[in-house]
């Protein structure tokens, strides 16, 4: 059974349609890049995932429960999906330990000590473990985002949405975000990336989408998306980004 199912959703902005009629399936396991130009709806189609933003028509189910219901419990589909922006978002005055045991305690409600020794696995696994006391603005932009990645990853989701999580970051510290990437990859996490880079896309993704003026143009393997398109707007978008 997919794990997510994104079926016929169409959400407009003032009267604008951005998203028009997209169908999407992910399988457990499975690493999906959308990719576009800017504009083409793929941070609102992320944000309809995760109940950011509510679709107008279609709908989606996250292991089979339709989570666009309006009966649906908003709180318990957020526990069940990690979402990480290109701004890290981390709160500046909490240390690293608290910013990633923060949802773990106060929604999930895992005692601290428990928590906490899940954190520190955490943040050793992706290299920072003296980190745990430093506070943001004492770490560098790819540190701030693997901490924003761990932070999502310590409430256990069944999903992990990525939206643009290498832009803001400089080049060097790029691989940093990637290597994280590969890892939650190679753990099994289920994931939706949108990305500029298409190195990133083309080396972790299992199925790329191409969305254009918010359809879904086209899907397939990278080897394919890349190599072979089968719609002259998907060659034309990547010639101007390769
Ligand atoms: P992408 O992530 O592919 O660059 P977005 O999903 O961010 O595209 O945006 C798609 C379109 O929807 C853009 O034209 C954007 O201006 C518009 N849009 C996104 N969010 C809102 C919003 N909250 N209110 C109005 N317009 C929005
Ligand atoms: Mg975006």
């Amino acid at each position: 059974m997919s794990l997510l199912t994104v079926e016929g959703v169409w959400k407009s902005f003032h009267g604008r349609p951005v998203l028009r009629g997209v169908d999407l399936e992910v399988s457990p396991h499975e690493v999906v890049s959308l990719i576009g130009s800017s504009g083409s709806g793929k941070s609102t189609l992320l944000r309809c995932v995760n109940l950011l933003e509510t679709v107008d028509d279609g709908a989606i189910l996250l292991d089979g429960d339709e989570i666009t219901d309006p009966r649906a419990d908003v709180d318990d589909v957020r526990k069940r999906i990690g979402i990480v922006f290109q701004a890290f978002n981390l709160f500046p005055h909490m240390t690293v330990l608290d910013n990633v045991t923060l949802a773990p305690r106060q929604v999930h409600r895992v005692a601290r000590d428990r928590a906490e020794e899940e954190a520190h696995d955490l943040l050793a696994k992706f290299g920072l473990a003296e980190k745990a006391r430093a506070y943001p603005d004492q770490l560098s932009g790819g540190q701030q985002q693997r901490v924003a990645i761990i932070r999502a990853l310590a409430t256990r989701p069944r999903l992990m949405l990525l939206d643009e999580v290498t832009s803001a970051l400089d080049p060097e510290l790029v691989v940093e975000v990637l290597g994280v990437i590969r890892e939650l990859k190679q753990s099994g996490m289920t994931m939706i990336l949108t990305t500029h880079e298409m190195g990133l896309c083309r080396d972790v993704s299992d199925t790329v989408c191409f969305l254009d003026g918010g359809v879904l143009l086209e899907k397939g393997p990278p080897e394919k998306i890349f190599g072979d398109p089968d719609h002259a707007r998907t060659r034309e978008f990547l010639r101007s980004v390769l």
